[in-house]
C-alpha cells in the first residue's frame, strides 16, 4: 500500500500491524544522451510497483527522495547535485519521523551510486536510535545475477537503459545509445573527474539494452530483494523475541 494513498483513520488502523515502511531514493543526474535524467527515479519507482503487488499487505510504500548526492556526475549539465551533509540529513529525518510514527523497519531502496557513503551514515543514525534498516542498491547487490542477463552494466549502461525500456520505450533513446567503458584506477581522485569516467555521461554498453532483457532484470531482482526483505523480517522478530523473554 502507498503512504500517499492513505487518511489519518485508515494509516492508523494499519499501523496496528504494519510495522515496515519502504522509502525509494533517487537522483536526477544526467544518464548519457539516451536515458532520461529520472532513470534513477524511474528504476526504484517501478521495483516499488511490482513489490507492493507481492508484500503490500505489509509494507507502506513511501514516496521517494529523487534527488541525491552525486560529485561524479555534477560536472556534467543535467546533474542536480545536493550536498552529502544537507541530503543524509535529509533522509535521516525522514527515517527519524518514520520511526515517530510507530515504524521500526525502514527499507531504504536507492538508485543511485553517489547516494551510497551518505545512506550508510543515515543508517548507523537510524539504528542507534533503534531502526533496523534494510538498504537495496540493486546494481551492486545483485550484480553477480545481473551479468546473466545484461553484460555490459553501469550507469546509463545496458542495465539501467534496459530496466527503462521496460518501463516505457519511450525513457531511453536508443538511436543516442554507444557503448563506453573506460579503466581506471579507483583509488584516484580529482577535480572534475567525472568528466572522464563518463565521458558523454554514462558508462557501459547502452546500444544493446532492450526492453526485453529489462524485463527478466525486473523478475529476477524482485525475486532476490524479497529474500534480504526476509531477512529485515527475520532479525526484528529475533528482536521481538528477545525483549519478550527479558
Ligand atoms: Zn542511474
Amino acid at each position: 500500500m502507498y503512504l500517499m494513498d492513505l487518511n489519518a483513520s485508515k494509516f492508523n488502523e494499519v499501523k496496528q500491524k504494519v510495522n515496515t515502511i519502504l522509502l525509494p531514493i533517487g537522483m536526477m543526474e544526467t544518464h548519457g544522451p539516451h536515458a532520461t535524467l529520472g532513470t534513477d527515479v524511474w528504476i526504484p519507482r517501478e521495483f516499488v510497483k511490482r513489490l507492493d503487488k507481492i508484500i503490500g499487505e505489509k509494507v507502506i510504500m513511501a514516496p521517494e527522495v529523487a534527488y541525491g548526492h552525486s560529485w561524479a556526475l555534477a560536472p556534467h549539465s543535467g546533474t542536480f547535485d545536493i550536498s552529502s551533509e544537507a541530503f543524509s540529513n535529509y533522509v535521516y529525518e525522514i527515517g527519524k519521523e518514520f520511526y515517530r510514527n510507530g515504524f521500526n523497519n525502514l527499507i531504504l531502496f536507492n538508485g543511485h551510486g553517489g547516494n551510497i557513503p551518505s545512506l550508510a551514515i543515515v543508517t548507523e543514525k537510524l539504528a542507534d536510535i533503534g531502526v533496523n534498516t534494510l538498504t537495496i542498491n540493486w546494481w551492486m547487490d545483485y550484480r553477480e545475477d545481473i551479468l546473466t542477463i545484461t553484460s555490459k552494466p553501469g550507469h546509463g549502461g545496458e542495465d539501467e537503459t534496459s530496466l527503462v525500456l521496460a518501463i516505457d520505450e519511450k525513457l531511453a533513446d536508443l538511436s543516442l545509445a554507444g557503448d563506453f567503458s573506460i579503466e581506471y584506477n579507483r583509488k584516484l581522485k580529482y577535480k572534475d573527474m567525472g568528466k572522464v569516467l563518463y565521458k558523454d555521461g554514462y558508462m557501459g554498453d547502452a546500444a544493446s539494452a532492450t526492453a526485453e532483457k529489462g524485463e527478466a532484470l525486473y523478475e529476477l531482482l524482485t525475486n532476490l530483494i524479497l529474500e534480504d526483505v526476509k531477512d529485515l523480517w527475520d532479525l526484528s522478530a529475533s528482536k521481538l523475541l528477545s525483549k519478550g523473554e527479558s
